[in-house]
């Protein structure tokens, strides 16, 4: 038995039951020294975001009491991630290094960088999968080549999915004789000053803890009506874990497991439809993981590689009035303004906004997607990559680039009788059903009777959408 310490480098993994790297730290023997590191300069150009930043900075704070909990503590340090793992390895004469992967193109740079460095200082190194329900090269097609289609991704990937059943933490965790120095959670610098986040801690809570809640919720409430439900912008039955499952607080296998018994507990078809259809969401999750690991430049570069010549237009005052939510069309407007106040959007209106900034205003989806990066508690290179070039039509699988949504009719088939809308665009919310998704054409009295002055309280439309989508299509067929 190893009487040695043991570093575990929390990453985006910030939890303990069944997390991997820290439960096999804790069965080796030996103390336990839980590092996390910041270390922004070595994420390339996808550093966190200002709203993951912040979301960041309350989920470490969780983690750190759950360890206190436990007895333990969380080691904080800020720098380059080797220089202070060596620092921490040669004050606690550690013997071993463990981390869960991540898939990042730059951060698996790093990583293979820092796992050279601990070979050669001595450490037992092991990295572990806390993050996907398969690691990216084990679903291949028969040529052996990443799938490049979902439908025959998820079904190649049901074929061998046997995630192991969660493993529970202990709940004492071994403690060195005398810990190394760490810094203030303040220190790092990621909650905002001003502060500018009470939206965000007023949408969320953070943590393991929260993250379990959540999906009881969900699984509670929702699970039955997911199907149904999950294009609703004004109802609440997605189940919102996408920020707890990039952060790791909660991991994919134990989502699938509770989802599993969930639905075979109650036994009901709706029960079993929803179960399958949120499990595929959580196939989408892993088929963009596949294509990131795949295709590391697609963060940078679409994957159709016509739309490299694509003709974009650059608007700024277009794209700031995307950015705030000044569009005239109201679906589009409440939904970036939902992600300015609380870091999140529904996903059928992500869909409406990014269609809307890149064929509508013919703006590249790659600041669609920087956006996104800076506002979303979520943000998440694999998902959001996939998400913008899915939308914008040039990526693996994507929407058709003839596919223009409709924000007028998207907004009267999914929020029929405009809750969404009037939750986040109130100044239009005394208007009729009738009218609220397209306020422009509503008669004068109506829109006076509900205190709407086009241009003075809500704008007009920003562009005209059936004349948008024909310029649209004309700029796509200069690209075939
Ligand atoms: C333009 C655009 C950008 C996006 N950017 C991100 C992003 O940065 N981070 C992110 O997590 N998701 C992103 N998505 C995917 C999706 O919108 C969110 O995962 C979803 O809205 C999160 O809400 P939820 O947890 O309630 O989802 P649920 O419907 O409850 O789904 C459960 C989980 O499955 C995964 N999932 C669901 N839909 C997708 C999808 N289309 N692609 C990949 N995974 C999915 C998520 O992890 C999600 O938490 C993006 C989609 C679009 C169209």
């Amino acid at each position: 038995m190893a009487h040695d310490a043991t570093i575990v480098w929390f990453r985006q993994d910030l939890r303990l039951e069944d997390n991997p790297a820290f439960l096999e730290a804790v069965r080796r023997g030996g103390p336990v020294i839980p590092v996390y590191v910041w270390a922004p300069a070595e994420e390339g150009a996808w550093a966190p975001g200002a709203a993951s930043r912040c979301w960041l900075h309350h989920s470490l704070q969780r983690l750190e009491g759950r360890l206190e909990k436990a007895g333990s503590r969380l080691i904080l340090r800020r720098g380059a991630a080797w220089d202070e793992l060596e620092s921490i390895a040669r004050s606690t004469r550690a013997g071993a290094l463990y981390w869960n992967r991540r898939y990042e193109p730059e951060i698996r740079r790093r990583d293979d960088m820092v796992k050279g460095r601990a070979h050669d200082l001595g450490l037992a190194v092991k990295d572990f999968n806390g993050a996907l329900l398969v690691e990216p090269w084990e679903v291949t097609t028969r040529q052996g080549g990443p799938y490049k289609v979902f439908t025959p991704f998820w079904k190649a990937a049901l074929d061998r999915l046997a995630p192991a059943e969660p493993v529970t933490a202990p709940r004492r965790v071994p403690a060195p004789e005398s810990w190394p120095r760490s810094v203030r959670l303040e220190s790092l610098g990621l909650a905002p000053r001003p502060d500018w986040a009470g939206g965000i801690r007023e949408a969320w809570a953070f943590g393991e803890d929260a993250a379990w809640d959540r999906l009881e919720t969900f699984l509670d409430a929702s699970l039955d009506s997911y199907c149904d439900g999950r294009d609703q912008p004004g109802r609440d039955d997605t189940s919102r874990l996408s920020p707890y499952l990039h952060f790791g607080e909660v991991g994919p296998r134990q989502v699938w497991h509770a989802v599993q018994a969930a639905a075979a507990g109650r036994g009901s078809n709706a029960a079993k439809r929803g179960a399958e259809k949120f499990l595929s969401e959580l196939g989408w999750r892993e088929f963009s993981y596949s294509l990131l690991y795949n295709f590391p430049h697609l963060p940078a570069e679409p994957m159709q590689e016509k739309f490299a010549a694509f003709p974009w237009k650059h608007d700024a005052e277009a794209q700031r009035a995307w950015q705030r939510g000044r569009t005239g069309y109201p679906v589009v407007d409440a939904g970036m303004r939902q992600l300015w106040k609380t870091g999140w959007m529904h996903n059928r209106v992500r869909m409406i906004v990014a269609s809307m900034l890149t064929k509508d205003l013919l703006i590249s989806w790659q600041h669609g997607a920087a956006w996104f990066w800076d506002t979303l508690v979520d943000a998440d290179l694999a998902n959001n990559t996939q998400g913008w070039q899915w939308t914008a039509g040039c990526g693996a699988d994507a929407a058709p680039y003839f596919r223009v949504f409709n924000p007028v009719s998207q907004g009267e088939r999914y929020d029929p009788a405009g809750d969404y809308i009037r939750q986040w665009v109130p100044e239009l919310a005394g208007l009729p059903g009738q009218w609220i998704h397209k306020p422009w054409q509503a008669p004068p009295d109506t829109l006076r009777e509900a205190g709407v002055c086009l241009d003075d309280t809500y704008p007009s439309p920003i562009i005209d959408h059936s004349e948008a989508r024909d310029r649209a299509l004309a700029a796509f067929e200069r690209i075939t």
